[in-house]
């Protein structure tokens, strides 16, 4: 009685029906993350511990942290403001 029988893989939280556990992995544990920044938009993906590795190194957990801490990162600005910069720039002297 009250028993969880459907586990997200992810956290192990225990659900008492498959439905309640796909919509929690749905909500918790979305497979991308975008980040909208400056005009553009960046993809990340969970890594294969189930966090989104950031540009900076950075794990987090959830989308809506690392969308907090994107806004701020200065590895994830750095690598927008080149990209926007490369399409006219192309052989990038340094
Ligand atoms: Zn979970
Ligand atoms: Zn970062």
């Amino acid at each position: 009685m009250g028993h969880s029988e459907w586990f997200c893989d992810v956290c192990h939280e225990g659900f008492q029906t498959r439905g309640k556990r796909d919509a929690h992995k749905s909500r918790s544990h979305r497979v991308k993350a975008f980040l909208k920044i400056g005009g553009m938009t960046k993809e990340f993906r969970r890594n294969e511990s189930g966090k989104f590795d950031c540009l900076c190194g950075k794990e987090y957990e959830r989308a809506h942290t690392l969308r907090r801490h994107g806004v701020t990162c200065t590895a994830i600005i750095t690598a927008i403001e080149s990209e926007s910069e490369s399409s006219e720039n192309e052989d990038g002297t340094r």
